[in-house]
């Protein structure tokens, strides 16, 4: 069975949040890992509104420094620290994050009871800034009013499959079945070779989540986040304020939509709706001019990756 790999929306507003639409904020779950993306006002609320743990979470990626990605970090460090957290926490995002940090603790007076790494991002090309056994994230620029970056969430290829009836049609025993998972073939007793190939069918292949926080249309992303399973794209606007889109340094519903075509993506999710707006349908309808496979992202939803 492949690993679990899904999105769960925290927030889906931008600047002015409403009912229903938080600052932008969500959780990446990776086969049991917690990545936080963005950390707007609200977020642990909507954290534990939806059952997540607060401790679970060892990594948070802030894509920019605007308001409404960043307003809910002091809060929820604030109270991680006092739930008693002992187990590192990782931030990757803009420098400048550390003295949101710094600040608050120097302020309270207060001592931060668990260590935090700070990993800190630059938006002029695409670079690592994860790799684990299981999964790698990538940075890549955006174009926003001051440094943005996105983030690629890439899980590497599976195991391959075994198939239950080869192993037992020649009696393999189990404790060789993970080596053969991983590629090699069986010897058997009397020195014969059955071929990996036959015991085992090929794995699912990688699968990988883009995540395009705050940006005008910007093509270039072709080439950052070709072929990604499925994106977030912001959509700010309606094509009737394209104009105040391009002013902002935001994108519209459609220019989502053409990203996503041009990405060769197999699914769309549209956020960080301006709260001048309250028909969810009209961003669809706009986006799908350009691309089938989207939705609006809606909080508390999970949205499966590959
Ligand atoms: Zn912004």
């Amino acid at each position: 069975m492949s690993k679990s790999f899904f999105v769960l929306i925290l927030g889906s507003g931008s600047a002015i949040p409403k009912k229903a639409k938080n600052h932008t904020s969500q959780v990446v779950i990776h086969d049991g890992k917690h990545l936080l993306v963005d950390c707007g006002e609200g977020c642990q609320i909507q954290l534990r509104k939806f059952g997540i743990s607060l401790q679970k979470i060892d990594y948070i990626f802030i894509s920019h420094l605007h308001g409404d990605h960043i307003l809910g970090l002091p809060g929820l460090i604030f109270s991680m620290n006092l739930l008693g957290r002992e187990r590192e926490l990782t931030i990757i995002g803009p420098a400048d994050i550390r003295k949101l940090v710094e600040l608050h603790f120097s302020m309270a007076k207060g001592h931060c009871s668990f260590k935090i790494n700070f990993v800190d991002t630059q938006s002029k090309e695409k670079e690592l800034v994860l790799e684990e056994q299981d999964l790698k994230v990538f940075t890549y620029p955006l174009r926003h009013k001051i440094p943005t970056t996105g983030f690629m969430f890439v899980s590497a290829s599976e195991k391959r499959k075994l198939k239950p009836e080869m192993l037992k049609k020649y009696d393999v025993p189990k404790n060789l079945r993970k080596g053969i998972a991983e590629g090699r073939d069986y010897i058997q007793l009397d020195g014969s070779s059955v071929s990996n190939a036959e015991l085992t069918s090929d794995p699912a292949p990688p699968r990988s989540y883009a995540y395009c926080s705050d940006t005008a249309f910007n093509p270039d992303l072709q080439g950052y986040i070709g072929n990604a399973d499925l994106i977030y794209h912001e959509a700010s606007f309606l094509n009737r304020d394209a104009e105040k889109a391009r002013d902002t340094r935001h994108s519209t519903a459609e220019q989502a939509g053409e990203i996503a075509a041009l990405c060769g993506a197999k699914k769309l999710i549209l956020g960080h709706f301006s709260s001048k707006y309250d028909d969810d349908d009209a961003f669809v309808r706009e986006a799908r001019a350009k691309f089938k496979n989207v939705e609006v992202a809606i909080e508390g939803q999970q949205y499966d990756v590959g």
